[in-house]
């Protein structure tokens, strides 16, 4: 199949391109677009064979569910069963956002989107290309993240080109995602809402809104069978470079130490290494490729180059990556949480 790529204002999305990309949508074919989180691969999530041609592209287990996309309130009601009021306040405070809720489905709603699940992630991208695309589709669009299953999701068109030219219909580049990390994924079926995936909309800004918001332990620390994440894709390996990813704890001083003698041994051994690094301590670090992530207190920032840079150090040909660690506190949990799963939970104390 060959992937016909268009580039598209974000601001103001033309007309036609927008209309082009929503009639390959309506006739069941796949859609790669840019939202405020990560690029979105897009299908029609009410047609089977749509959300089975996204699986297959991406390589995703059957089991892992889709998010469906919408481009107004009113859009909800018919892909849901109910709308709990926690959800309604939740809506009301974060959406058009970075917040997908999970609601008992409908009946129109397939189990191929819900990957058998009797429930429905829903969320409303607050990205005018995105909002444009599905309003033109007149769809609730299934749109996980446009990467091949495992990899690390794709903040550019150009990600996307590389993990799935030649497997979906059209790529619409409208630039850099803004955000560079998935959207925080909750779920308001039970009396308190539970975070299944953190994300840009915190525990401490939903607790702002709905008093108590709790964490899904299972996310906090490494899958196992005693601990199984309530949102079935956070149970997969993910975010993997072909680079070794390794975490570096402790004081800055003796994390650059510890950083600069694990690189000075990879060297020895013909190792090409890589340093994720801040701001503040980039000059110190010792390897082939130093990358700043941003200010330490700019978390914004560290996300937005999160996903990049894990995929810069395979182009380059790294090796061995090393990445100093971030508390895990608002939007460092989800810093944390990527990194961690990008490191299979590789950590070192440098003390
Ligand atoms: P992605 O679309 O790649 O951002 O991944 C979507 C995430 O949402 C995965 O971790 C899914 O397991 C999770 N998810 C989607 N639908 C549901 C649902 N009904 N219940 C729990 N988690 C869900
Ligand atoms: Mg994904």
């Amino acid at each position: 199949m060959e992937t016909r790529l268009i580039k598209i204002s974000t601001e103001n999305p033309e007309a036609d391109l927008v209309e082009e990309a929503a009639r390959v949508l309506r006739e069941g074919g796949l859609v790669a677009f840019p939202t405020e989180t990560v690029y979105g691969l897009g299908g029609n999530g009410l047609d089977s064979e749509a959300c089975k041609k996204i699986y297959s592209a991406k390589g995703r287990p059957s089991d892992n569910p889709l998010i469906l996309h919408i481009s107004q309130i009113s859009e909800l009601r018919p892909i849901v069963r109910e709308i709990p009021p926690k959800a309604q306040k939740l809506m009301d405070a974060f959406w058009p956002g970075p917040l997908t809720m999970i609601f008992p489905k409908s009946d129109i709603v397939p189990l191929t989107t819900t990957g058998g699940l009797d429930t429905v992630a829903v969320r409303f991208p607050s990205h005018p290309v995105a909002i444009a695309i599905i309003r033109a589709s007149g769809l609730p669009i299934a749109g996980p993240s446009a990467n091949s299953s495992g990899k690390p999701s794709p903040t550019r068109a150009s990600h996307v080109a590389f993990d799935l030219s030649g497997k979906i219909d059209m790529i619409v580049d409208g630039g850099a995602a803004e955000w560079g990390l998935e959207s925080t994924i909750v779920d308001v079926s039970g009396e308190i809402p539970i975070i299944l995936r953190p994300g840009a909309i915190t525990k401490e800004m939903m607790e702002a809104v709905v008093d108590e918001v709790l964490i899904d332990p299972a996310i906090l620390s490494k899958p196992s069978d005693d601990l199984r994440p309530k949102a079935p894709g956070m149970k997969y390996t993910h975010y993997s470079p072909a680079a070794k990813v390794t975490l570096v704890k402790g004081d800055s001083n003796a994390v650059i130490r510890k950083i600069n003698q694990l690189c000075a041994s990879d060297s020895a051994q013909g190792k090409k290494t890589g340093v994720m690094a801040t701001e503040e301590t980039k000059e110190f670090y010792q390897a082939d490729v130093v990358l700043s992530l941003g200010k330490r207190e700019s978390p914004e920032e560290i996300g937005a180059n999160l996903f990049k840079f894990l995929r810069k150090f395979d182009f380059l040909g790294v090796d061995m990556v090393y990445s100093e660690v971030f508390p895990e506190v608002g939007e460092g949990l989800a810093i944390m949480n990527r990194l961690n799963k990008a490191a299979g939970y590789s950590r070192i104390d440098a003390e």
